[in-house]
């Protein structure tokens, strides 16, 4: 039986993953390479200013997700936006952080590689074995990253799984804008029909969020972001600042400003499978790539990896 596992990513796919290994009475070793949780259910802090520019909200259709977000909002964790769509409460990562609680984290860690030992994992960055409360052995391990970044862990491993080749995502460029005093434009959100800009969210409207400041989230769209993926940020920021102008008719000037490119943002191509499993070394790998462009996807394909782990 197996009784400790590695979670590499500490998205939503994994971190449902731990909770529910947790539950079956395992203990976990969750992973990340950033400083926070979450991963692309983002919040953008940096001095008063505070943006959601990864997911700008979740729904909930099957049964099990939707009782998480119920537990969620009954903790104050979540709440409704706008019809059927959900929101972290102050920001987007925080039900992260409360899946999180109480769970074995080592973050700003970026795994490279993974090395078998007879029976046994070990997790490697470029500065060697990471050492864990586990003692850095662990008898399997779920890849909870975007399909790209699986691909050369794997490899490290000698592991090759097919389906991620087939496995496509839309980069996203997005702008982030604030202002110390109200806008005249009070939408929710809006999806421009021309440009290049496809979606246009007033981050300040939804609920919870910091009073007195106006911020506005801004994502080109896919082709768009595809075609000036390697664009400086200074330069992305102004051409996406012009659409956002004509778009709601915007004309004063943002106090705060900056852009973000997601390479991997929204899945185009899944592979169709709600999780890859390699039953002979106990590896399992999962994400929203698994299934869709969406936060329950991941949260999906994450239970699935951990079914697969304790039934596999
Ligand atoms: C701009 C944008 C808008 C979106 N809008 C929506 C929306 O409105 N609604 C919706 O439902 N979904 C939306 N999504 C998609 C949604 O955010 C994702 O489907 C979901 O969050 C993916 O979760 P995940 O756990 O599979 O992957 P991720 O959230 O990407 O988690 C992977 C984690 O792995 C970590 N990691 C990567 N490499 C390593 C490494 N080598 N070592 C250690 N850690 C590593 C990352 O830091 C990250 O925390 C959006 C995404 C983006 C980017």
């Amino acid at each position: 039986m197996t009784s400790e596992i590695a979670i590499i990513g500490a998205g939503i796919a994994g971190l449902a993953a731990a909770r529910k290994l947790r539950a079956a009475g395992l203990a976990c070793s969750l992973f990340d390479k950033s400083r926070g949780l979450g991963g692309r259910m983002a919040t953008r802090r940096t001095g008063d200013w505070q943006f959601d520019h990864g997911a700008q909200y979740f729904t909930a259709r099957g049964p099990r997700f939707r009782a998480l977000v119920e537990q969620w909002r009954g903790a104050g964790d979540a709440a409704e936006w706008f019809d059927g769509a959900f929101v972290g409460l102050p920001g987007m990562s925080a039900p992260a952080r409360a899946m999180a609680a109480d769970m074995t984290l080592i973050t700003s860690c970026a795994v490279t590689a993974l090395r078998r030992d007879g029976t046994q994992w070990t997790v490697l960055t470029a500065d060697g074995p990471v050492d864990t409360p586990a003692n850095g052995r662990f008898d399997a391990v779920i890849l909870a990253l975007p399909a790209p970044q699986i691909l050369p862990i794997a490899a490290s491993a000698g592991l090759s799984f097919p389906e991620l080749e087939k496995v496509r995502y839309a980069p996203c460029w997005t702008l982030m804008l604030g202002f110390a005093a109200p806008l005249a434009w009070r939408e929710q959100y809006v999806r421009p029909e021309d440009g290049v800009v496809g979606w246009i969210a007033r981050n300040a409207s939804k609920p919870g969020r910091p009073p007195g400041k106006e911020t506005l989230v801004a994502q080109a769209t896919a082709d768009w972001s595809r075609r000036h993926l390697e664009g400086s940020a200074e330069a992305i920021g102004a051409t996406l600042l012009a659409q956002v102008q004509s778009a709601i008719g915007l004309q004063a000037t943002p106090d705060f400003m900056t852009a973000h490119r997601w390479r991997y943002a929204l899945v185009e191509q899944a592979a169709d499978k709600l999780c890859l499993w390699d039953g002979m070394v106990r590896l399992a790998a999962c994400g929203d790539w698994c299934v869709g462009p969406r936060v329950e996807a991941a949260f999906d394909s994450g239970e699935a990896a951990a079914d697969a782990v304790l039934h596999g």
